[in-house]
């Protein structure tokens, strides 16, 4: 029988032995269940739970091969991702899985089970719009990015925190698939729906003012290494029922601009608004519901980023109102740049969202595309000058007018 001594890409058996035997989660008498549960196409989530009296964990394993395309990922990917669940969890207590062991050899990560929360995307799908998500989602990214910056940091710990978290990989999936591709196809990969091929053309591939701000969205990904972000914020990593939410799967994460986090909160939010509003337009309190979270998780997180400011920023020329309002400002417009540019790549690029994929009917899929890449348009162009939430919920009200 195999030990847990050199790396293996384990089984369901493998996986309730080594709850035992490595985490002491279970008895070794004790009748275990395990399943996958995975639904990423990167890694292996098991569930393992006692058929005694439920007790349950998380075992996420990280292989050296992509799971969808059998490219290679280096699996340091898997110790970032520990360690940032483990730093989110003291920043903001709650809102993470706890980590019970980070095992380097075996690149897997034994967390608590949070399955009471549900994948956020589909909640949102089922019309559940819960109230408090613009509040918790807000504290949360408040609570995480600020503080991780150099402005509150010791600068030597930040620079060292910059090198440990460096995750190339993963960042380059995000500077092709995110931020170059969706704008000039240049490897084939976009998917464009029948019918809006001229469209994308003319809107996204021939527009110089666009590329020219997008390639600038681009350099501050890579160059502004301001914040331990995320990089995968979107609504399918964020869990949610009526009491709260629980974040997951920060494997993207590096030192980056905290716009791009808040940036894919809103950017898949409007997702939501999109398909409701071309798919099911009589519900309209869900409508409204996401109109109420989009533009309150929009002030709401850049109030708590100010509070936080406040708090714990004290270097004298940091101090200075004018660098103050001029640090938040382009956090905002930096935020608003990279939901423009999360929008686009959903609508356009070969890793879709559910809300855009399910949408069979072109008669709905088209138009209800063409609104959403109006929108990212907007976003991306009009970061400097859309003022708050009311602004960005008042421009797609428009593009669907
Ligand atoms: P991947 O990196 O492959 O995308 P995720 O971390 O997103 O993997 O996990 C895939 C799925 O496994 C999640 O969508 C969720 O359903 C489930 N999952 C992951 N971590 C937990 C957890 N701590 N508790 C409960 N379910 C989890
Ligand atoms: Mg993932």
């Amino acid at each position: 029988m195999k030990d847990f001594h050199e790396f293996f890409l384990m089984s369901i058996e493998d996986v309730k032995r080594y709850a035992v035997e490595v985490l002491h989660k279970f008895e070794p008498d004790e009748e275990t269940e395990c399943v996958e549960i995975g639904d990423g196409n990167i890694n292996y989530v098991f569930r393992i739970w006692s058929k005694r009296d439920g007790h349950s964990v998380i075992v996420k394993q990280a292989d050296k091969l992509l799971r969808s395309s059998g490219r290679p990922l280096d699996i340091y990917r898997n110790k970032i991702e520990a360690s940032i669940l483990q730093l989110e969890g003291q920043l903001a207590p709650g809102y993470v899985p706890e980590v019970y062991y980070y095992d380097e050899t075996m690149a897997a990560t034994s967390m608590e089970d949070v399955s009471a929360f549900k994948n956020l995307r589909k909640e949102l799908a089922a019309n559940r719009v819960y109230p408090h998500l613009a509040e918790n989602i807000s504290t949360f990214m408040a609570d995480t990015l600020l503080p991780t910056t150099d402005l509150v940091l010791d600068r030597a710990e930040k620079k060292k925190r910059v090198k440990f978290y460096t995750n190339p990989e993963l960042c380059e999936i995000t500077e092709d698939l995110v931020l170059t591709e969706p704008y000039d196809d240049f490897r084939g990969r976009n998917i464009i729906t029948a019918g809006n091929e001229d469209f994308v053309r003319e809107f996204l591939y021939e527009d110089q003012q666009l590329h020219a701000e997008v390639g600038k969205l681009r350099e501050r990904f890579m160059n502004n290494a301001q914040a331990l972000i995320h990089g995968d914020l979107h609504s399918g990593s964020i869990f949610a029922n009526e009491e709260g939410i629980r974040v997951l799967d920060p494997e993207f994460a590096f030192y980056g601009p905290m716009g791009y986090d808040i940036g894919n909160v809103i950017g898949n939010l409007f997702f939501s608004w999109a398909n409701k509003a071309f798919t099911m337009p009589e519900e309209t309190g869900a409508i409204q519901a996401l109109e109420r979270t989009i533009r309150d998780t929009c002030d709401l997180t850049m109030k708590k980023l100010a509070e936080k400011y406040d708090q714990l920023v004290t270097f004298s020329l940091y101090r200075a109102p004018g660098f103050r309002k001029a640090y938040l400002d382009s956090v905002w417009a930096d935020s608003l740049g990279y939901a423009g540019t999360e929008i686009i790549r959903r609508t356009v690029g070969d890793s879709k969202v559910m809300e855009v994929s399910s949408v069979t009917d072109p008669t709905l899929r088209i138009p209800m595309e063409r609104a959403l890449v109006k929108l990212g348009i907007t976003l991306i162009k009009q970061r400097e000058t859309l003022r708050d939430g009311s602004g960005v919920v008042s421009a797609f009200r428009l593009i669907l007018s």
